[in-house]
């Protein structure tokens, strides 16, 4: 069997053109596919799976800020790229490398116009995104009237998009507050469009939204954490398939007294004989020092190895004494067999956190 001898982010693209089949499946023949790989496409490798996405056939690509588009630019990425969460100061590259921006406040909208203008830009596509009632980005439903008269005889932007996002798509204690959300955008949408004289597209939905809410598909559908396997709730866990699986080895095993002390601050102390094995691996690449103490387990041999003691920066050490194990041998952190919901669940964080923070010095090893 090959040893991956270090601590390796394994990447299964066929588990991501899975992910992306499953959820295609659950759009309209007409609904377009938005694929959000923001953060390093949460902490996969970016580029990677950008090449697959468009090998795939997604219609757009999403990223927060507008270095990441750079990035993807750099790597010969064609499709349209929607930058969520542009700042001013990166709005002249943005319009060099074609990247399509998300205007969401007055000022911002502004900043483009003034931008485009000097750089002689005619229909550049914009996206406008309105806060429906997650009061964290967007215009409100009463600035319509603003977006409209600032546009008014301007032709450096065209809107290609308008866009809100669920505040709990998840929950469906929060089904009230979601439709209530759909409905506004809906409100919003029908004024703008007549205003303006023509229909952009819409849309609304994230992962969960998809699942949840299939009648507010409207044009397309933006979907992130879904198409690296996880999907919020147990049943479409059970149906997507794991992109990402990190793996590390043992690199020390040690013979513990009983009342002997592991690690940093005597966090641990043993009440027996102990094994422990430590493991090249730490908060430095993103096992936060939450999943210490106990609250969480790695595999070996698809055994569970609690961590013991506190998370330092580039090792943990795990309690082994009923595994039979010895150093080399590999270890699941999670993905394949122990899965990150759960591992980011033991810790009262989600796959998302887990996923993202996952540093770059954590080689990433691809799967075709
Ligand atoms: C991150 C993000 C998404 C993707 O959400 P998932 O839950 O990962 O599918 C969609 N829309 C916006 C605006 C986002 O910021």
């Amino acid at each position: 069997m090959g040893n991956i001898g270090e601590t390796t982010l394994e990447i299964d693209l066929s588990a991501l053109a899975h992910n992306f089949n499953y959820l295609k499946a659950k759009l309209n023949p007409n609904t377009k596919f938005l694929a959000v790989v923001k953060a390093f496409a949460y902490g996969n490798d970016m580029v990677t799976i950008a090449k697959k996405l468009e090998k795939l056939k997604v219609d757009y690509l999403a990223v927060a800020y507008a270095k990441e588009g750079v990035l993807l630019r750099d790597a010969g990425i064609r499709l349209p790229i929607l930058v969520l969460h542009p700042q001013t100061i990166n709005f002249s590259e943005l319009i060099d490398r074609c990247l399509e921006p998300s205007l969401y406040s007055p000022r911002i909208l502004r900043e483009f116009l003034k931008k485009t203008s000097q750089k002689g830009q005619k229909d550049y596509p914009v996206h406008i995104k309105f806060n429906t009632g997650l009061n964290r980005l967007g215009f409100w439903e009463s600035d319509v009237d603003f977006i409209q008269d600032t546009l008014e005889g301007r032709d450096e932007i065209k809107i290609v998009s308008l866009f809100s996002h669920l505040a709990a798509s998840e929950d469906r204690d929060e089904e009230k507050f979601s439709l209530r959300q759909i409905a506004s955008f809906q409100k919003i949408n029908t004024s703008l469009a007549k205003r303006l004289g023509y229909q952009p597209m819409r849309h609304m939905l994230n992962t969960s939204g998809i699942v949840n809410y299939p009648e507010a598909q409207f044009d397309m559908v933006r979907s992130g954490i879904g198409l690296y396997g996880y999907g919020n709730q147990p049943e479409i866990d059970n149906e997507l398939k794991p992109v990402a699986t990190l793996k590390t080895i043992i690199s020390q095993l040690h013979k513990i007294e009983p009342h002997e002390s592991v690690g940093y601050n005597r966090a641990y102390t043993s009440d027996g004989y102990r094994t422990t094995a430590t493991l090249p691996i730490g908060h430095a690449d993103g096992i936060g020092r939450q999943y210490g103490n106990g609250k969480t387990h790695v595999s070996i041999h698809r055994q569970k190895a609690p961590i013991i003691g506190n998370v330092c920066m580039d090792m943990v050490m795990v309690d082994v004494t009923d595994i039979d194990c010895k150093e080399g041998d590999e270890v699941v952190i999670f993905g394949d067999g122990n899965s990150a919901e759960d591992f980011a669940k033991s810790a009262n964080t989600l796959s998302y956190e887990l996923l993202t923070a996952i540093s770059q010095r954590v080689t990433r090893k691809i799967k075709e």
